[in-house]
């Protein structure tokens, strides 16, 4: 898959059973439809309400970044925001293909969610953000 930033391939990341679109140039994140639920399940998120059709119903924000095109169907993607303090700006496909998240937006969205949780997360996420991006820490 190309990166929809640098328009160059992607290589595809492995955690447990999710694969992610991963650009080792600008550090994006691609998810497609369905992965970033199962990631958060991996990482004892699931209750944050992260959900892809709740992100899609959000409304688009204003915003000066640049309009990106979705990397399977080329539409124009949506700008959302998700999170707080601050919140993170993210960008949606208008037909559910997936999310991106630019370089270091994951690790910001999942630390938000870890330091809001209850119960003990915190071991599995550094695992996880150890593993997989490791090019950004
Ligand atoms: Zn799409």
């Amino acid at each position: 898959m190309i990166c929809p930033v640098c328009k160059e391939d992607m290589i595809v990341v492995e955690h447990e059973r999710i694969e992610l679109d991963y650009c080792v140039k600008c550090f994006g994140v691609w998810f497609d439809a369905g992965e970033l639920e199962l990631l958060l399940e991996s990482l004892g998120l699931e209750e944050s309400g992260f959900r892809m059709e709740e992100i899609m119903a959000l409304p688009e924000k204003r915003a000066t970044e640049e309009v990106r095109k979705c990397p399977i169907c080329r539409k124009k993607m949506r700008k959302v925001t998700i999170g707080h303090t601050p919140a993170v700006l993210i960008d949606a496909c208008p037909q559910g293909d997936g999310l991106w998240f630019d370089g270091g937006e994951v690790n910001q969205v999942i630390r938000q969610l870890v330091d809001t949780s209850p119960g003990d997360t915190q071991g599995q996420v550094v695992t996880f953000l150890g593993e997989v991006f490791k090019a950004r820490e």
